[in-house]
């Protein structure tokens, strides 16, 4: 039987002499290299590639002087440890803002330009009044309206109805927020006295990056 696995950069398969060496590992652990080669009837040398393998992989420790011991972790615990290391700050975006009052025109040009889907939208003390998306852009767009004239404050989405995330706050919250609310964006904020600065931005494409480099470890 093969335990599939993903380490490293690469998606390993666990060969049948590693799960021996692991279960060795359990039952007599802290246990040096040589009685593990002892148990199985095999040469310290011929071992050593598995014992890498198993060590970089996070199944087992090794302390010098003491041997391995296994660290009770599947690869699913392993994974969702790396998961829970990933905040909002590792992979946060730089944000697109305008002011209020330009207008729908000057949004889309801003949203062409960023080369971003959503818009933050922020007062004269650059506080965080509104969201505009695509399709609010693409709403306001479908009537007979000058788009010159229409301000992004009339069609934005406002606060105190935005979510927001922090610096700090676990990617995988996020990640939840944006499926949770059928958002594509969500704005990193630093909290003020009277209301929150934007700092950043975490979209789809941020979450599809760290599950990227989550699997292949760049
Ligand atoms: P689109 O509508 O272009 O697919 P979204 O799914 O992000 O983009 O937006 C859906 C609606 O939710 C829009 O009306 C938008 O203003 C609003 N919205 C987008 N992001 C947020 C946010 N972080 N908080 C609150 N509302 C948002």
């Amino acid at each position: 039987m093969f335990v599939h696995f993903i380490t490293g950069g690469e998606s390993v398969e666990l060969s049948e002499r590693q799960q021996k060496i692991i279960e060795i590992v359990k039952e007599n652990g802290p246990i040096t290299g040589e009685s593990i080669a002892e148990h199985l009837d095999l040469s310290r040398a011929t071992l050593r590639p598995d014992l890498a393998i198993l060590t970089m992989a996070g199944f087992l420790d090794a302390r010098p002087r003491v041997g391995y011991f296994y660290t009770g972790k599947s690869g699913m615990e392993l994974l969702t440890e790396k998961v829970k290391q990933y905040k909002v700050k590792h992979f946060q975006s730089v944000p697109v803002v305008v002011k209020e009052d330009v207008s729908v025109y000057e949004a889309i040009s801003t949203m062409f330009l960023g080369d971003v889907g959503t818009l933050f939208v922020v007062d004269e003390e650059n506080l965080l009044t509104g969201v505009v998306s695509r399709k609010d852009l693409l709403r306001a767009s479908i009537g007979t309206q000058d788009l010159n004239t229409i301000p992004v404050h009339i069609i934005m989405t406002r606060m105190p109805n935005i979510t927001v995330c922090r610096p700090n706050d676990l990617l995988i919250e996020s990640a939840k927020l944006l499926i949770d609310k059928q958002i594509d964006g969500i704005p990193v904020v630093k909290d003020m006295e009277n209301g929150f600065q934007v700092i950043g931005r975490i979209t789809k494409t941020n979450i599809t990056k760290a599950f990227v480099e989550l699997i292949l470890d760049e």
